[in-house]
């Protein structure tokens, strides 16, 4: 078990899980609660040779693991999911905790995690006839790959641990999770209830920060990354796990566009739009960063818009009549008041928020911006927090064009009164997802991932489960053909 600290009033009653034994570690791991600037508990964080241990104890446990059947598997996981939502308050109050959101949010994020796992093992992944005569028979069929490495982000946890966990282990693989060191406890509880479930090995969850994130993705005996998080950290796990030719599933960030056309009842949709913008502080992959909108509804909709941030409330995500939360953490904080300074000092225009509030925790105000240049870094960048650009258009063409004049392409969406017209302007956006009339819609059985530089691969969905595999063709042919 975990060394308890002295300090009683952070808690510390976290541990790694290595080879089905909840362990400490030589160092600890401070976590911040970003609503109070405060430490408010401390988990041990994975040394080297700790790593080693999980990723071999990983490997012991693969071959049998890999020859349980589907329905074995899957059954670990719906029982599995079965613990996790036994602790559902308890687990929804530590992400609130650790991670800022607010607490309807962590909820719907543990939510959508649990039906998605519960959807995600009624898969099946049959084998493919690809040729049949007289004489030959040629099948794909799908194996497991071995260990496969998971890293995460600090924006949603618990959501982006158990999405990969559970389509990994489902499929045969077994894993090594390593969340961000901002977030890591909701991870690690869920780790020891993983322990209650699956054989030894077959789960690894490890604390530690960015160099553990490395070693893992550069491990020899580690034949996957499934990795969540930034573009930039992308392109180094990719430039980690080419020694070792590693497969990846890289899902990276987004500066999504919502097209609104000249058709489209700003009122009808501005508290959706509200939402897919504000939604965890603007802290989500697919959250809307840039609305283009016609220049016909465009004063209306940054009036609906306003409104809609206006009315909404900002604090500590455990009261629940607040529908923000903090930033996540300090840098977080400094990046984006950053950019609110370089926006007002650039001339555009700040229709509401945009003040940086004098009060504990890493709270800015819902912000909507106009006047804008195309070329200013709110536009360009993937901002992660609660600032949105409303640009305005005439021609579509020219919309569809500065929407995809970007290095990302993870979704985007188009919203108007003509699900038709929505559909055709949908196709020309180049992403991973595009919506009509909605934003950051997910499903077990709906691939996700992004174009561009916003990632490679898919998660979810048949399709992303066989990123979790190596395609191997049976070519058969009689004796005497042969
Ligand atoms: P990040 O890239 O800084 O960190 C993500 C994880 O990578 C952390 O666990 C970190 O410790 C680890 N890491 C850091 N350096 C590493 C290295 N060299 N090798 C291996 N691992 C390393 O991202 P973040 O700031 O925690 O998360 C925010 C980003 O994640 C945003 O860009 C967001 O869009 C993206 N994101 C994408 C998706 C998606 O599905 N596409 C979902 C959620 C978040």
């Amino acid at each position: 078990m975990a060394v308890r600290a002295d300090n009683l009033d952070v808690r510390d009653d976290f541990s790694l899980l290595i080879g089905g034994e909840l362990v400490g570690g030589d160092e600890w791991l401070d976590v911040i609660n970003p609503a109070t600037e405060q430490v408010f508990g401390r988990c041990p964080a994975a040394s080297a040779t700790q790593l080693d241990e999980a990723v071999n104890a990983a490997r012991r446990a693969f071959p049998a693991w890999s020859r349980l059947s589907y329905e074995d598997r899957s059954t670990f996981v719906t029982q599995y999911t079965s613990v996790l939502a036994e602790h559902y308050d308890e687990l929804a109050e530590l992400l609130v905790r650790e991670q800022g959101k607010p607490i309807a949010q962590a909820r719907a994020e543990l939510d959508s995690c649990l039906t998605q796992a519960n959807d995600t093992v009624e898969l099946e992944i049959p084998v493919e006839l690809l040729v049949e005569s007289d004489t030959h028979r040629i099948e794909l069929h799908y194996r497991p790959l071995g260990v496969v490495g998971i890293i995460t982000p600090w924006n949603a946890p618990a959501a982006l641990a158990l999405g990969s966990l559970s389509s990994a282990v489902y499929i045969g693989d077994t894993v090594v999770i390593k969340p961000s060191p901002y977030t890591p406890l909701t991870t690690l509880k869920m780790g020891e209830l993983a322990r209650e479930i699956f054989p030894p090995g077959v789960v690894n969850v490890l604390a530690g920060g960015d160099e553990l994130g490395q070693q893992l993705s550069e491990h020899p005996d580690v034949q996957k990354i499934s990795f969540t998080g930034s573009v930039a950290t992308g392109k180094k796990v990719i430039a980690s796990t080419a020694a070792t030719l590693k497969r990846v599933t890289l899902e990276l960030g987004g500066n999504d566009p919502a097209i609104v056309l000249e058709d489209a009842d700003p009122k009808a949709i501005a508290k959706r739009m509200f939402f897919a913008c504000f939604v965890n502080c603007g802290q989500v992959c697919m959250a809307i960063k840039r609305i283009y909108a016609h220049e016909d509804i465009y004063d209306e909709l940054c009036e609906v818009l306003t409104e809609e941030a206006r009315s909404a409330r900002y604090g500590s995500g455990l009261d629940p009549e607040n529908n923000l939360g903090p930033l996540q953490n300090k840098m977080q904080f400094d990046k984006v008041i950053e950019i609110i300074e370089d926006t007002k000092q650039s001339g555009a225009r700040i229709l509401v928020g945009g003040d940086t509030p004098d009060r504990p925790g890493y709270f800015l105000p819902p912000t909507y911006v106009t006047d804008i240049d195309e070329d200013h870094r709110l536009v360009t960048e993937e901002q992660f927090g609660p600032i949105v650009p409303i640009l305005q258009f005439r021609d579509i063409d020219d919309a569809v064009r500065r929407a995809n004049g970007t290095r990302y392409g993870l979704s985007g969406s188009v919203w108007t009164a003509d699900t038709e017209r929505g559909k055709a302007v949908a196709q020309r956006l180049e992403v991973g997802t595009a919506w009509v009339n909605q934003h950051r819609a997910i499903s077990a059985y709906v691939p996700f991932g992004g174009a561009k530089e916003s990632g490679i691969g898919r998660q979810h969905s048949v399709l992303g489960l066989k990123g979790y595999m190596e395609p191997q063709v049976i070519s058969v042919t009689n004796q005497e053909s042969g």
